[in-house]
């Protein structure tokens, strides 16, 4: 597959890019170039957010009522459904997901995801007439915020677009995304798929770039709302500008999940849970649980379980259906995890993996274990991104649940235990914004997002789509 692209999707057209400069996108696996799409300039942006603006004023779209936008979204979600394949192929090779990740994620979730906002909008209730208690009545109406702004990372490209673009299409809203550099080519796959589906001009326009890109977006004059992905780092610099901006935004940042493991776990299910609570895609999610709490009573049974389980996970090619753990995205990015591997050799013990893996090309990490983990040590403080656990003993459920809220991150979370009405009371002490009883999947119908340093705001469930629209209060006097 070679992908190379000359233009943008803005205003429902394929554009001539403002500049020359262009990115090189390279597998994951083979360390080949496999496509080049223009680099988005400031120019390109501003064409995109003038389209933006047009659409959301326009009787082809602003003008539509929310059923109608429904069916717009439906059209949407079967042109993307039918390129199902190529997308989750397309993600795999760039970013290194293993391909039946992607088939469910990054394919199956993000068409389910676009047709679940979808229904919200097709009854949705847009203006109320209340009776005031003042003896008045006030007609209240949610209204779409405007124009979108929204970045995304390039671990779940597809899947964390859809987070944003399928609430804020519901609520009315109009779009422009900026792609990581990293994973660019599936953006050109939902392109086609909004071309093929006649979304109406310049509701959703795509313009990949980097860092300043994207800074150049989020402070953008005709941009009424940010929704970005990414890390936390990135995150407080966009808060802060929006803070000076006074522009609402939704942030979705870093983790440093537990896994807490109870007297009574079955140790089967944690086996056979983790790979996608603990090291989905090769680790890099947000949500992982990548601290294991383990209780003193059984902590050599839990550390034999997972270091076990995660040197059983099959290394190799993501394009293969055998493969659990695929590459890391980036050359960068491996030598980074690779820093932290070494980092905690020095800090504990290591029960699995630890070691180079012996293939000639790809950004390949060994899955790796520590037990012995201090939490104040940098292996459990820090948001690692690839496949590497730290194992952590507790002493009672009170010590269980202040390890797993002594950390800067509050974004996942699990509890594995045969009890589950105690596993859910023990969750409610958690300080996180989202929690997995006996394993860990998001759920379209339910607010994902978290608190401390893991952001602001929610993604999924219909209180999403809350954060696409403003209120306005009539008072009817007379
Ligand atoms: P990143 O912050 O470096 O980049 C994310 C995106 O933001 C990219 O498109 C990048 O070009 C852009 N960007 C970077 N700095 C920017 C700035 N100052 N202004 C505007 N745009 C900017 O993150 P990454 O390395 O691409 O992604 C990994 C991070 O994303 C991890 O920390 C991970 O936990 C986080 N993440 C969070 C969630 C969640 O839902 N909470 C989901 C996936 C990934």
């Amino acid at each position: 597959m070679n992908s190379n692209k000359q233009s943008f999707f803005i205003d429902g057209e394929w554009q001539e890019p403002a500049s020359s400069a262009r990115i090189e996108v390279i597998n994951a696996t083979t360390e080949e170039v496999i496509g080049v799409v223009p680099e988005g300039r400031e120019a390109d942006i501003d064409r995109a957010v003038a389209a933006a603006r047009r659409a959301l004023q326009s009787p082809s779209w602003g003008g539509l009522s929310p059923a109608e936008r429904s069916k717009a979204m439906l059209r949407f979600a079967d042109a993307i459904e039918k390129r199902g394949p190529e997308l989750a192929r397309s993600v795999s090779m760039q970013n290194g997901m293993p391909i039946n990740v992607a088939d469910q994620l990054e394919s199956g979730f993000v068409v389910a995801m676009l047709r679940y906002y979808a229904a919200l909008a097709k009854d949705m209730v847009v203006e109320e007439s209340r009776p005031s208690p003042m003896g008045f009545t006030s007609l209240v109406r949610r209204e779409p915020v405007g124009v979108v702004g929204a970045i995304v990372p390039w671990n779940f490209p597809v899947a964390l677009s859809m987070m944003k673009i399928g609430p804020a299409l519901a609520a009315g809203c109009t779009i422009v995304l900026k792609p990581s550099p990293g994973t660019v080519l599936d953006s050109y796959i939902l392109a086609d798929a909004a071309e093929e589906a006649q979304l109406p001009a310049g509701v959703v326009n795509w313009v990949p770039g980097g860092r300043e890109l994207g800074a150049y977006l989020v402070t953008h004059p005709g941009i009424d709302k940010v929704a970005f992905t990414g890390s936390t780092a990135a995150g407080r610099i966009i808060a802060q500008e929006c803070g000076r901006l006074l522009r609402p935004v939704t942030l979705e940042l870093g983790g440093k999940s537990a896994a807490i493991v109870l007297e009574d776990a079955d140790l089967g299910a944690l086996v056979q849970g983790l790979p996608t609570a603990s090291v989905l895609n090769n680790g890099q999610a947000c949500f992982s649980c990548t601290r294991i709490l383990a209780p003193a009573s059984r902590y050599d049974e839990v550390v034999e379980a997972v270091a076990g389980a995660v040197s059983a996970l099959v290394v190799g090619d993501p394009l293969e259906r055998t493969t659990q753990i695929g590459p890391m995205a980036s050359a960068i990015h491996r030598d980074r995890v690779q820093g932290y591997v070494e980092k905690g050799k020095g800090e504990a013990r290591l029960v699995a993996g630890g070691s180079k893996v012996d293939r000639e090309r790809g950004w390949f990490v060994q899955p790796t274990v520590f037990a012995d983990v201090d939490n104040s040590a940098t292996i459990a403080r820090e948001e690692i991104f690839g496949p590497v656990l730290a194992i952590i003993r507790y002493d009672g459920e009170d010590d269980a649940v202040r390890i797993a809220n002594e950390s800067e991150y509050g974004l996942g979370g699990t509890i594995w235990s045969t009890d589950r009405a105690h596993a859910a009371e023990l969750a409610r002490r958690i300080d996180t914004g989202t929690l997995g009883i006996n394993g860990y999947m998001p759920d379209l119908n339910a607010p994902f997002g978290g608190i401390k340093a893991s952001g602001l705001g929610r993604e999924l469930g219909p209180e999403s789509v809350a954060g696409y629209q403003r209120y306005k209060s009539i008072y009817q006097l007379g």
